[in-house]
């Protein structure tokens, strides 16, 4: 910019007229627009995921309420960080099921919930799907940390990367806490049905044909991982879930992993 241009701006501000001036060179500096993350606190609504019992045999954790634990505080960091966050959940009571056939198979499964939050997820233009679990186990030994993403799609390349930093941040934050999880690894989702299909949430659309009597019409659209964080079956990590620095120690793991994952970019 020339030096009377300059003066002319600098004119023009002073009067309260720049935005008179039609090349604004104040645009240019302005941020970019925050990313979107959605986040999808696995269960809810009645559907309570796994539902472990305790050494004396009652219910005192479920799934649903240590996703949502988790969640809650992952959005709360992420805000805090600049990000505009979206969850398919906010509470106990939203579910990923009935009452509407989202998916349109003439049924009311809770696949037409996993449909909703895929639709959300897609009309909300986020930039990650982020998707809170923790694992169950009929062997009450089974404990560790896995997160799941989808070889299968055009940015497979993309939630793969998400996926490992992921798994490597949250091991991370649970190990400064004093807990030393397993690495259970990052996993294409098509292992847990045996390579017979995907995770709903993740993976392709079937079109509007069943596939094993799964109707999956509508697919995300954007990189997305599915982390299984801690086993709610293992009496040990049950009770690291209930505790409010676990679950932010997980969510400072799932947020840290965002942060680094949009530095490379
Ligand atoms: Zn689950």
């Amino acid at each position: 910019m020339d030096k009377h241009r300059r003066t002319f701006l600098k004119l023009l501000s002073a009067l309260g007229l720049y935005s008179l001036w039609p090349i604004h060179p104040v645009v240019a500096e302005e941020k970019a627009a925050p990313k979107i993350i959605y986040i999808n606190p696995g269960h809810g609504g009645g559907d309570e995921g796994a539902v472990p019992k305790n050494a004396k045999g009652a219910v005192d954790l479920t799934e649903a309420q240590a996703n949502l634990g988790i969640s809650l505080k992952l959005a709360e960091l992420l805000r805090s960080r600049g990000y505009t966050v979206i969850l398919s959940r906010e509470d106990g009571g939203k579910a990923e099921g009935p009452p509407e056939d989202t998916n349109g198979d003439g049924r009311f499964t809770n696949r037409d919930g996993l449909q909703r939050v895929v639709d959300e997820a897609n009309e909300s233009k986020a930039d990650l799907f982020i998707s809170v679990h923790n694992n169950a186990s009929s062997a009450k030994s089974a404990h560790g940390t896995e997160v799941y993403y989808c070889a299968s799609r055009s940015f497979a390349d993309k939630s793969k990367r998400l996926a490992r930093l992921t798994l490597a941040h949250i091991v991370e934050e649970l190990k400064k806490t004093g807990y030393e999880s397993l690495n259970r690894g990052i996993k294409n989702d098509t292992v847990l049905y045996r390579n017979r299909g995907h995770l709903f949430v993740l993976g392709p659309s079937t079109g509007t044909s069943a596939w094993r009597r799964i109707v999956h019409p509508r697919e995300t659209k954007m990189p997305g991982i599915l982390g299984e964080t801690l086993f709610v079956s293992n009496d040990t990590e049950a009770a690291l879930l209930r505790r409010d620095d676990i679950r932010a120690a997980i969510a400072r793991g799932y947020a840290d992993a965002v942060d680094e994952y949009f530095q490379e970019a």
